[in-house]
């Protein structure tokens, strides 16, 4: 059962795109993040699974009302 609808954020030489801080971040930031979910290093495609609370599970983020 999924429990966690978190994307996967690919590390691209020790970096990862920051949803939360709109910017590349170290790795080592990620590793004492409270929004990490997951993270894989070692794997054939290394990422990162967070879910900051400023991200919705459907990308869109919470800055009140949408624009039409
Ligand atoms: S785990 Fe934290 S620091 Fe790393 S990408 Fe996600 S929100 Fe940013």
């Amino acid at each position: 059962m999924f429990r966690s609808k978190a994307a996967r954020l690919f590390i691209d030489r020790g970096t990862v795109r920051c949803p939360a801080r709109a910017a590349d971040v170290e790795v080592d930031v990620c590793l004492t993040c409270q929004w990490l979910v997951e993270i894989d290093e070692d794997g054939p495609t290394p990422f990162v699974r967070c879910q900051p609370v400023s991200v919705l599970p459907s990308g869109a983020t919470k800055r009140g009302r949408q624009e039409s």
